[in-house]
């Protein structure tokens, strides 16, 4: 692999190097046909198999059932804060929300707009240091949904298992969807931006269940309504095609490596790691509680702001970049989503020891 250093990066994420090299290949001419695959119709006889070969490979990995629509939708995650209550939450109608990071605190503002919100856990005061287990909340039985966010991209917390409530569940996957298995008929929506662990930036996938394609008010805005995304296959408009394209060669990527079973094992092994590391000093402090730690962004703390200026500086001059934390909360955050190999956790790791040898 010839120029390729190790990009820890929470997004846009690191892609497979296979990936990109078929990338590079069909941008400029697409399997033959003479047209570039960023310059031809969304129309066309060609994208339209893209299109759909990439929601048939993302139907399979999660084994989403039949009565499910996947719709490739713009505006980023960020978006979705708002369209999810937009098109299911009537004025007057309450809706439950899990408070456990800044994407869920925004989710939270939107909703507000749209229903009556309830905030049943919030980990805000405790620095978003974790999320809740079952028994430390509830959801009031007139509730329309649950809405939490899988992984807490910034803060490195993960529910380890899926609420199990009697309630229908909302979910934000941008950064852990396919990162392991789960159960798509618990819930009614589920969306993810492509940019962390599916692909290039550009496309946010939203899974829906179809019953509550027709809940949404005739006064919504034609592009904000799932229902017509939903009855064009995402064709109602030109849809992000680069990044729909990009999308499904990672989904194939996936395929080839087992799966989202096959993928969780390696996700544990290389969190396994990395956490061991950081728990074998007391040079190294973990952010999350360890019940709550992400397998997907890995957050630690040094023992000074000076020595964790010094630790990024100093990992990035041996190839080991974009392990600086979010700038809302500081320290060190690896992000390590299906793509990022395994080697590139084995030199951090490696890095890591050393570096609390020479400095604590
Ligand atoms: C990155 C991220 C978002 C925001 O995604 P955009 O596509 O930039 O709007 C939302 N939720 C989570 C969990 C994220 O990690």
């Amino acid at each position: 692999m010839p120029d390729r250093i190790f990009n820890f990066s929470p997004g846009p994420g690191t892609l497979p190097y296979s990936v990109l090299q078929e990338a590079a290949t069909d941008i400029v001419n697409f399997k033959n046909t003479g047209i570039g695959l960023i310059e031809m119709s969304h129309r066309s006889k060609q994208f339209m198999a893209v299109a759909d070969e990439t929601e048939a490979l993302i139907r399979e990995l999660m084994a989403i059932p039949q009565n499910y629509k996947v719709l490739f939708l713009q505006g980023g995650a960020s978006s979705q804060f708002f369209m999810v209550p937009m098109n299911l939450l009537k004025s007057g109608q309450k809706a439950t929300y899990l408070n456990t990071g800044v994407w869920a605190k925004k989710a939270i503002k939107e909703a507000k707009l749209f229903g009556d919100v309830e905030v049943a856990y919030s980990s805000e005061e405790l620095k978003y240091t974790r999320v809740p287990r079952d028994d430390e909340y509830s959801v009031s039985a007139d509730s329309q949904y649950l809405y939490f966010v899988t992984n807490n991209t910034i803060y490195g917390t993960q529910f380890p298992t899926m609420p199990n409530k009697d309630a229908m569940l909302i979910a934000d996957m941008s950064s852990d969807i396919l990162s392991r298995p789960v159960d798509v008929s618990k819930f009614g929506l589920i969306f993810a931006g492509s940019q962390k662990n599916m692909g290039p930036a550009g496309v946010t996938v939203v899974i829906i269940r179809e019953d509550l394609l027709d809940r949404v008010a005739e006064t919504v805005p034609t592009m904000l309504k799932y229902k017509t995304h939903a009855e064009k296959d995402s064709m109602f408009n030109t849809p992000p095609c680069f990044a729909i394209y990009g999308v499904g060669r990672v989904m194939n990527w996936l395929k080839q490596m087992g799966g989202t079973a096959a993928i969780e094992k390696i996700n544990r092994s290389k969190a396994a790691l990395l956490y061991e590391a950081i728990d074998r000093t007391d040079f190294y402090r973990g952010h999350a509680e360890k019940e709550s730690r992400s397998l997907m962004n890995v957050t630690f703390n040094l023992p000074t702001p000076e020595l964790e200026a010094q630790f990024i500086r100093e990992a990035t001059a041996v190839g080991l970049d974009g392990l600086k934390g979010h700038r809302s909360v500081g320290g060190c955050r690896a992000s390590i989503y299906n793509a990022f190999p395994q080697e590139g956790v084995a030199k951090l790791v490696e890095f890591m020891a050393e570096f609390a040898k020479k400095n604590g």
